[in-house]
Order: structure tokens, then sequence, then C-alpha cells
């Protein structure tokens, strides 16, 4: 029986690597993104479903999981991926922006994990990786809204780590440096011109595929040109 697997902003960078991954090892994959054509474009490559469908919303997140139900009849694998920068110049505050930081990295992994959470029980278990960041790590002070939502999943994945694993639930984050994906692509020249390696969304795709069989609560730290590492925390 294949693997199915439910992937958000699956329309590029990290999460559109991941679909084509999980695919070409079997997977069927619903890729969920606001950029409904985009999740769909990725969704023929890969021979997955796709839904347009703003992942803040606890809708999104429920109808995904229903479509996973109805085409697929399981859940075995969750990537908890989309995420916007915060870009939050705090002189020149723009409260918008915050929510939606707020609302796409945080809400929308909470959102993910309670509407995914009973059909993987039902699955018989499985596994839940959220994208989070170097910058749920440590402080970043190019964006420091985006930090705070990466470090508030972090301390998400932390605390469920025990009670889901109870249900036979692994949940685990990758916390990927600079990532050539379009996220970044305003500061990608300033990068390489300083001689600053970046990522591939094919780094991190894999990362996340070793992160749904690590021990729960890791913290897959991803940089270039290195294997992914633990993070190691004291206490738990
Ligand atoms: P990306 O911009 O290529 O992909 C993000 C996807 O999320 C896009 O397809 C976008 O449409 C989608 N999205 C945005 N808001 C959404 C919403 N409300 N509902 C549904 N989908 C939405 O960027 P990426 O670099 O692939 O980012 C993926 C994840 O990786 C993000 O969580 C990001 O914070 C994280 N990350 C990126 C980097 C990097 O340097 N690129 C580094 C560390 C972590």
């Amino acid at each position: 029986m294949s693997t199915v697997a439910l992937i958000t902003g699956a329309a590029s960078g990290i999460g559109a690597a991941v679909a084509r991954r999980l695919s070409a090892g079997g997977a069927r994959c619903v890729l969920v993104d606001l950029d409904g054509e985009g999740a769909e474009r990725v969704a023929k490559e890969t021979g997955g479903v796709a839904l347009a469908g703003d992942v803040s919303t606890e809708e999104a997140n429920r109808e995904a999981v229903e479509l996973a139900e109805r085409r697929f009849g399981r859940l075995d694998v969750v990537h908890l991926n989309a995420g916007v920068t915060g870009g939050v110049d705090l002189d020149a505050f723009d409260a918008a922006r915050y929510r939606t930081a707020v609302g796409v990295n945080m809400d929308g992994v909470v959102f993910g994990v309670v509407a995914a959470l009973p059909l993987l029980r039902r699955s018989g278990g499985g596994a839940i990786v959220v994208t989070s960041s170097l910058a749920g790590l440590v402080g970043y002070d190019g964006d420091p809204i985006y930090t705070m939502t990466k470090h508030a999943v972090v301390g998400l994945v932390r605390a469920l780590a025990v009670p889901l694993a109870a249900d036979g639930v692994r949940v685990s984050a990758v916390c990927p440096g600079f990532t050539d994906t379009p996220l970044v692509a305003g500061a990608r020249e300033t990068f390489l011109n300083a001689g600053f390696p970046l990522l591939t969304a094919e780094d991190v795709a894999a990362a996340v595929e070793s992160a749904f069989y690590a021990d729960p609560g890791t913290l897959l730290i991803v940089q270039p040109g290195r294997q992914p590492v633990p993070y190691r925390y004291a206490g738990v």
C-alpha cells in the first residue's frame, strides 16, 4: 500500500520539491496552496491531487484532509510547510502583514495538526513534519516576526512530541538555512555575491523525507554542504 502524503505550500519551492520526491518514491500526494494553479501544475506532474486553499483557515485544512480521505482512504504523512516572510520593519509596522505571517506560519500549522490527527490515528499512525527554519532556533534580526513564528512552531513540536507518539504519530520539524526558492528571491543576488551558499529545495526535501522517520520532537538543522543534524537542547 503506497504512502498518502498531504503537503501545504506545495505549489513552489520546498513543498513542490517534497511532492516530487515523495511521488517519485510512489507516494500519492494531496497538494495544498493558496496558488491553486501552481498546485494543479505540480499535481499534474506528480500524479497528485491539488486543492486551492488558505492554510490560515481551519476550513482549508479540514478540506485537505477530507480530500485525502475521499481520494485515497487514508493519510500517512503530513508536511506543514506553507510559509511567508514577516518582512516587518518595526518603525513602519504593517499590522495586516504581521497578521498574515502569524496566520500562515503559526495558525496554518496548528490548524493543520488539528485537522490531520484524527485521520492519521485512523490510518494507524504516521508522521507530521513542520517546516520551521534556522530562524526557529536562533534570533534572525533580518525578520523578527518571521523569527517569532518559526520559534512558535518549534515550541509546538516539542510540546506535542510525547503525547502524539502515544498515538503512533511522530511530530518533528526541519530547520533549514537560506534556501534558493521564490521566498528569498529578493535577496538571492546579495547572498551569491557575498559567497554565501544557499540550500536547494531538493536538499531540504531530502531532509523532510528523513524527518518523517526521525524520533518524535526532532528538530533537524539543514545547512548547505552538510548532512542534516538534529538540534540538541537541554531537557524536553
Ligand atoms: P515558496 O515561496 O517557494 O513557497 C511557499 C508556498 O507557500 C508558496 O507556494 C505559497 O503560495 C504558499 N503559501 C503562502 N501562503 C499560503 C497560504 N495562506 N495558504 C496556502 N499556501 C500558502 O517558499 P519556500 O522557501 O519553499 O518556503 C516553504 C517553507 O520553508 C516556508 O515555511 C518557509 O518559511 C520555510 N523556509 C524557507 C527558507 C528559505 O530560505 N527559502 C528557509 C527556511 C525555512
